[in-house]
């Protein structure tokens, strides 16, 4: 064949430029594109030769990745079908334009594409002026076709010297994209897309040191070997039944490197009614700031596609890490047609679905194991049950809640628990909580002396999960320790006698009144133990939640003041037989100041100038 020469189409001459601009940042993807058909090509040969097409030795199938800096090209070589004249006319000419047509299409009306999946060959014209390939037919008799296109639409295409079977594409990298010559640009993103490829992928070579003898004679021995690229077998593809817990640890490794040991992991395997395996692994969450850094991976038939899953796994599981890797979920489409499609719900769900599974299977199992880990995984669990009511159905039954002895209970566990002591007037269990335990402690420990039970919510999504358990569970209530309303709202038998007249007990309110003025939205006198303080200051429960709701929702909430009561315990010595018997009016004063800022200091509310005041106001009364 002389030197044949075409042109692709009229409309491509509107396509190149388009090609050409697509998504600058995205431009690295023409190298999976390209890898992929490598791998396809290898793959329909080894399909061929299992079926007895083919009857003799396949050879060695590594693909070549190479770059050669003075002709400023980089070369993929494979060794799978490769294609005849025809076959590169057919395929290149028309397949591989059409396909490109369509993507463009699709991508200039929806702006994002999932992945950029499908823009297929023509990618390379986004990193290349020129593009050969070179390529033999597996077919007995074919010739060694040589097809190039400058990236206008005219090709060319003859027959060159023969040579073995498979395809170069050689993409002469233009002026704007010189990055891709470099040999660290290239492996990291060899790195990046093709670490799981089924077919080894080799870039060029590496030099690996060895060492030799002891102590003065110790030689360092260099040698080159090949540098291969991806592990062709992750363990996600193997079946969960020839893994061993180790397994699964090292693979963490290799995902995630240096990073804290999982939890526990889920390994995902399923084919009808699609195709779908992975494994997700609970991470240690302890270091918050880390969360983000390890993300899920999606891949698509062991091609690295995006570490944004959102779409595809619940919200609440994003913060899980591992891998998914499915040929059902649709690639080259936007984002709000992934959210609408038909495998891709079924796919969220069923993943949500294993998830839950897991964890009621360990809750079951190794209930001790389990709330040993119950800490690091609470943050997803409440999470999920928030935000998803099917999640919330099934772990409503293995989620946990802490007491403050460290003792764990499911909801309906610890209703039992505290039903008999703790239920008010309108028949609602109430859940008395402390948000931090040393915050906290002295409305704990004074809870406790009365024989309440104190659970502990002190991780940050605890304000919303507790809203949520009040709206679900509708004879639980739930108040947090300093509330206002933890003991009026409980039917105590053995209501405490004040010690004090009503007369005296008028006097001294009027006093805190008088001195306290402005600080305090309402002052209340009460009978309690003399092992209470003398002071309390209390927070209206709901105002609080609301208050910290908003701070949450980014709304500030600051610019309310701080609601707060104060309770005077009408049995403490310090009220009945020091203050009631101060002569001073000035000194009661201070005394009363002093007493409050006391309650304050318990209710860490006291900051900065005002707590250096109190210091220097304290070490005058000592000395
Ligand atoms: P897609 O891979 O999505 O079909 P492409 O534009 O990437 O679209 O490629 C078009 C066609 O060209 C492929 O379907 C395949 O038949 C052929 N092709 C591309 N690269 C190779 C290759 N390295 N070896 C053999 N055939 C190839």
């Amino acid at each position: 064949m002389t030197m044949e020469k075409g042109s692709i189409s009229v409309q491509s001459q509107n396509i190149f430029p388009i090609i050409k601009k697509f998504l600058y940042s995205d431009h690295d993807i023409f190298l999976r594109e390209l890898i992929s058909n490598a791998i396809d090509a290898t793959q329909k040969l080894k399909t061929l030769s299992n079926k007895g097409v083919i009857k003799t030795e396949l050879g060695d199938l590594t693909i070549d990745i190479a770059i050669d800096e003075e002709a400023g090209t980089l070369t993929i070589s494979d060794r799978g079908i490769g294609m005849t004249d025809e076959e590169v006319k057919k395929y290149l000419n028309q397949v591989a334009f059409s396909s490109a047509e369509e993507f463009v299409e699709k991508y200039k009306a929806e702006n994002t594409i999932i992945g950029h999946f499908g823009l297929g060959f023509y990618s390379a014209f986004m990193v290349a002026d020129k593009v050969e390939v070179i390529s033999k037919s597996y077919r007995r008799n074919a010739k060694t076709v040589r097809w190039e296109c400058d990236g206008e639409p005219e090709y060319a295409i003859e027959f060159v010297d023969s040579r073995a079977r498979g395809t170069d594409v050689i993409l002469h990298i233009n002026e704007d994209s010189k990055e891709f010559l470099e040999k660290s640009r290239i492996e990291g993103l060899l790195k990046k897309y093709c670490r799981f490829l089924p077919i080894l992928i080799r870039f060029g070579k590496r030099t690996e040191t060895t060492y030799e003898g002891e102590g003065e004679d110790r030689k360092s021995i260099s040698t080159e070997v090949d540098n291969f690229i991806n592990n062709t077998e992750p363990t996600w593809k193997k079946s969960p039944r020839s893994l061993k817990e180790e397994d699964y640890k090292e693979f963490y490794q290799e995902l995630y490197p240096y990073s804290q040991p999982p939890l526990f992991w889920i390994h995902l395997n399923i084919d009808y009614p699609f195709n779908l395996t992975g494994i997700l692994y609970f991470p240690k969450l302890s270091q918050q700031l880390e969360v983000q850094k390890n993300k899920i991976q999606l891949y698509s038939n062991q091609v690295y596609v995006t570490d944004d899953v959102k779409d595809i796994v619940p919200e609440f599981l994003t913060l899980l890490h591992g891998v998914i890797d499915s040929p059902d979920i649709p690639l080259n489409v936007s984002r709000s047609y992934l959210q609408s499609d038909h495998n891709v719900k079924k796919i969220t769900s069923y993943i949500t679905k294993k998830v839950a599974e897991k964890l009621q299977s360990l809750f079951k199992k190794d209930r001790e194991a389990y709330e040993e880990k119950w800490d690091e995984i609470a943050p997803i669990v409440k999470y999920g049950m928030i935000t998803d009511e099917k999640f919330y159905d099934k772990a409503s039954k293995f989620a946990l809640l802490k007491n403050t002895d460290g003792e764990y209970f499911t909801i309906e566990e610890y209703r039992e628990k505290v039903k008999a002591n703790q239920t008010d007037k309108h028949d609602k269990v109430v859940v008395i909580y402390a948000s931090q335990d040393h915050d906290q402690s002295t409305f704990i420990s004074s809870a406790k002396e009365r024989g309440y039970d104190v659970v502990l919510f002190d991780q940050i999504i605890d304000n919303h999960f507790i809203q949520h358990i009040e709206q679900k569970e509708s004879n639980l209530l739930f108040v947090r320790v300093d509330s206002d309303t933890t003991d009026n709202l409980i039917q105590t038998d053995e209501a405490v006698e004040s010690a004090m007249s009503e007369k005296d007990q008028e006097k001294v309110k009027k006093l805190f009144e008088e001195v306290l003025e402005k600080e305090s939205s309402s002052i209340q006198m009460k009978a309690m133990t003399d092992k209470d303080h003398p002071v309390v200051i209390t927070k209206p429960e709901f105002m609080r939640r609301m208050q910290e709701m908003q701070r949450l929702q980014g709304m500030g909430g600051m610019d309310m003041p701080e609601m707060h009561n104060l309770v005077i315990n009408t049995n403490h010595p310090l009220i009945i037989d020091k203050l009631t018997k101060m002569r001073s009016e000035d000194k009661k004063q201070d005394f009363v100041k002093y007493l409050y800022d006391l309650a304050r200091l318990n209710q860490q509310m006291l900051k900065g100038d005002e707590l250096s005041q109190f210091i220097k106001r304290s070490l005058e009364f000592v000395s």
